[in-house]
């Protein structure tokens, strides 16, 4: 890892003490912190107050119990989580994950990128994220509807359209904000739309809002590959994951042709030398539900599944590696594979999915490099379109939305590069995108007073 300015590593030491046994959340302070030595040596001030400490330091963390009955009768709990990191720029804003190994340092880590991500798109949108440990795998409808009923009848008196917006991440779609919505409409007696985003449209949702994080993911990836007089065009492209993010990354890569040879699930991974089919894929993965070795067993030739034990979806070779499926699922040794391999840029759709070893082995050997807070923030950039339209009770097109959301992208792809630039470390995305969301949220901390 890069050093910490001496002025910062207090900080980081005391964060680590009082957050024990998280690493994950150590892991995104640490490279936000690396990134703040130029900033503080150029503003001083920026050390006054216990700013950056209070930026550390989420302002309000839930935990609950979540009890429900399975099918068989027998009751379950799950442990919920909201952690409400960053008021400073509006209502906390930030998905839901339901997933088995999420706790309070997976959560925080979360929320805590939220807030530089939310606070990058300039939308008026403030940092959170919340979640269980429930795994939704195997689960029947009847079971997920109870399950979310059971978590919002706790969480519903923390949330609200001006205080906390959740919406989805990992194991959280549209069926599952649908009956999170429900029960919260029900406990307060209102149709609050914006209390929510990644709603269906037919009950307030936006259009583009499922395409978004993948599709934002691309434009920053082309915006970013354009600095250097390329594009997708005939690049070979490999996009970690099957769930949201990763199918819309395919759909539009494949739009800017390039060639899509790889895709997983956490089971393993499928190679496909003539390119994924997608509508196959949307099949399996989106209607039914279905494992990715179901892909090369109903694609036949020139698609084969390797098993996750088997190898790692980096070993592929590919010009483009877009990880979109969950936090430090791209290690060291993979960077390695890829930068043999001849990999140009990376563009990550999921949150952290990179390790430290992996961003510092692709910055030493001068690929591009898209970190997730800014490359994947179409999606909440567009869930705060969503809210936009809710509080207007508008409902745009399809273009409308997908427009704004190219240009949110490419306002957050050149105000990283040009970061960079001013910060001394050109084409250094991870540096402009941690230093122009902190000073954002810094001088909007400012202007608050210490609360
Ligand atoms: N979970 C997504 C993210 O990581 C979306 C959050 C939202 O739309 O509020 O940014």
């Amino acid at each position: 890892m890069n050093s910490i300015d001496e002025k910062l590593q207090p900080i980081l030491a005391e964060v680590v003490r009082r957050n024990a046994g998280e690493p994950e959340f150590h892991q995104a302070v640490h490279e936000v912190l690396e990134s703040l030595g130029r900033v503080v040596a150029k503003h001083p001030h920026y050390l006054d107050h216990a700013l950056i400490e209070r930026i550390c330091e989420p302002e309000r963390q839930i935990i609950f119990r979540i009890p429900w009955v399975d099918d068989k009768g027998q009751v379950q709990i799950n442990r919920g989580f909201r952690v409400q990191f960053n008021s400073a720029l509006g209502p906390y804003k930030g998905g839901m994950r339901f997933h088995p190994s999420v706790n309070v340092g997976i959560i925080k880590f979360l929320g805590f990128e939220q807030t530089f991500k939310n606070a990058l798109t300039g939308m008026p949108i403030g940092g959170g994220k919340g979640g269980s440990d429930f795994d939704p795998k195997g689960r029947s409808d009847a079971e997920i509807m109870r399950f979310c009923q059971s978590l919002m009848t706790e969480l519903h008196r923390h949330l609200g359209e001006q205080t906390d917006v959740p919406a989805g991440d990992i194991g959280v779609g549209g069926r599952e904000i649908g009956y999170m919505f429900g029960q919260y409409k029900r406990l307060n007696n209102r149709f609050e739309a914006g209390v929510f985003t990644g709603k269906a449209l037919a009950y307030g949702g936006s259009r583009a809002r499922t395409e978004a994080t993948g599709y934002g993911n691309t434009y920053f990836v082309q915006a970013m590959l354009e600095t250097r007089g390329t594009s997708f065009d005939g690049k070979k492209v490999v996009v970690s994951g099957s769930g949201n993010v990763a199918i819309y990354t395919i759909e539009k890569v494949q739009s800017y042709g390039g060639k899509i040879i790889a895709c997983s699930d956490s089971s393993g991974y499928v190679v496909d030398e003539n390119e994924i089919d997608l509508e196959l894929l949307k099949d399996i993965k989106n209607v039914r539900r279905e494992r990715i070795s179901e892909y090369a067993r109903r694609r036949g030739q020139g698609a084969h599944f390797i098993a996750a034990d088997k190898g790692s979806i980096w070993d592929v070779p590919c010009d483009v590696a877009m990880p979109s499926a969950t936090q430090n699922e791209l290690s060291g040794k993979d960077a390695a594979t890829l930068i043999r391999n001849g990999v140009i840029a990376v563009g990550e759709g999921a949150n952290m999915p990179s390790t430290p070893e992996a961003i510092k082995a692709f910055q030493d050997a001068g690929v591009m490099f898209a970190p997730g807070k800014a490359a994947n923030a179409g999606g909440v950039a567009t869930s705060a379109l969503e809210m936009q339209q809710n509080a207007s009770r508008d409902s745009w097109t399809f273009d409308q939305t997908e427009a704004r959301l190219a240009t949110i992208m490419r306002g957050i792809h050149d105000s990283c590069y040009q970061t960079a630039e001013e910060y001394g470390a050109p084409g250094n995305y991870v540096l402009g995108a941690n230093v122009a969301g902190f000073v954002r949220v810094a001088e909007a901390m400012r202007m608050l007073g210490v609360i």
